[in-house]
């Protein structure tokens, strides 16, 4: 199958669709079982579901969310972290949209803006900048959330804020990066994998070659793709052809996009302002070096540093996103999916967020 990035053309993703069922079924008689393959990705599984295309894959191939969206993977003490620091007198918090509405321990960044604390949604963080600067007597604090995708944004935003001079901003970084969670999930053995559909944003940053370690360290495949449903099924596609031929190998299905070195700029950027960090992940405990933090000559623009939060250990829920998230169970599987957990009200970040798996199930394969 030719490379059918950029292209959205329904006739063409049932051809496509036809291919990918063919081949599925050359693996199910070769192995004995139907392949199965996770996606690390929130578009990619907002996509799944949105296309039709995990449903009318489900009997040929077997779609696994990963650790893909960052507010989901962000575990419930930095949230209730995040939320006592909206508390302190004479600050500005500045988030994303998404956060606003995960459920704390007690409550969620909504229920504090309700209360009067002033909570700001921005779009980009250099909104973020611009508040500080229009407000010189408070403290503007942006939440760094985030993958590879959006960490180059943040350091763009602590550039801007360091440029201008500003004494009353700071970031409190709760970043996460994809390879150490890919290693977790491998290393834990728990979810037994045939490939990875890789994600096309986070490749555009940190190229082809970042995920080479599969290959590598896990003798498993993975096809970096994009987000319409011909490119999805032609990553899928490429990948059961490397089972078949049992051959492992990384591949870039995505290449006017992604390049093998990625984006050396935003690199370089990371590298500057940066270090590596053992970061907490919902449902998979502290993982070394998975997330990024300020080098201490950026100490000044590091919330961490700036204010004291302590918090203790989260109230216990029935909700399983902790498991959603590494791909051991199923949105169904959770006792309070469409009964006490729904988009209106969520119980955890994974109905919240809009690349959230239970979200996406929820809206696309209800009953399924
Ligand atoms: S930020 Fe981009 S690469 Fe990361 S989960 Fe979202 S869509 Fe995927
Ligand atoms: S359905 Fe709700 S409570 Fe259950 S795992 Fe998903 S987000 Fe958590």
């Amino acid at each position: 199958m030719e490379s059918l990035e950029t292209l959205s053309d329904p006739a063409l993703a049932r051809q496509s669709l036809e291919a990918v069922v063919e081949l599925a079924g050359e693996f199910k008689k070769k192995f004995g079982r139907v392949p199965v393959l996770m996606e690390v990705c929130g578009s990619h599984t907002m996509a799944f579901a949105k296309s039709g295309l995990k449903t009318r894959l489900k009997d040929h191939v077997r779609l696994i969310a990963g650790p893909g969206c960052p507010v989901c993977v962000t575990d419930q003490k930095s949230i209730d972290a995040m939320i006592q620091l909206a508390e302190g007198s004479n600050r500005i918090l500045c988030t994303f949209g998404d956060m606003m509405r995960v459920p704390g321990s007690k409550v969620s960044l909504m229920n504090s803006k309700t209360d009067g604390k002033d909570i700001r949604v921005i779009y980009s963080p250099l909104d973020s900048v611009k508040i500080a600067e229009e407000n010189p007597d408070k403290e503007v604090i942006l939440l760094g959330i985030g993958f590879e995708t959006t960490i180059p944004i943040l350091t763009l935003a602590i550039r801007e804020a360091e440029r201008k001079e500003l004494k009353n901003y700071s970031v409190w970084m709760t970043t996460k990066l994809v390879e150490p969670v890919m290693r977790a999930l491998l290393d834990s053995g728990e979810v037994k994998l045939d490939g990875f559909i890789l994600p096309g944003h986070v490749s555009v940053v940190l190229g082809k070659k970042s995920f080479d370690f599969l290959v590598e360290d896990y003798q498993i495949s993975g096809v970096i793709t994009g987000f319409e449903p011909v490119q999805l099924l032609s990553g899928i596609y490429k990948l059961l052809e490397l089972l078949l031929e049992n051959k492992f190998d990384v591949l870039n299905d995505y290449p006017s996009v992604v390049k093998d070195e990625g984006n050396l700029t935003a690199q370089k950027l990371l590298k500057q302002y940066l270090r590596l960090h053992d970061e907490d992940w919902r449902g998979m405990g502290t993982i070394p070096g998975s997330g990024l933090v300020l080098k201490e000559e950026y100490a000044q623009f590091d919330a961490k540093k700036r204010y004291e939060v302590s918090v203790g250990e989260p109230r216990k829920t029935k909700c399983r996103c902790g498991e959603i998230i590494r791909g051991l169970i199923n949105p169904e599987s959770c006792v309070l999916f469409n009964k006490g957990c729904t988009p209106a009200h969520p119980i955890g970040p994974c109905m919240v967020s809009t690349e959230g798996t239970c979200a996406a199930h929820y809206q696309y394969m209800r009953g399924e």
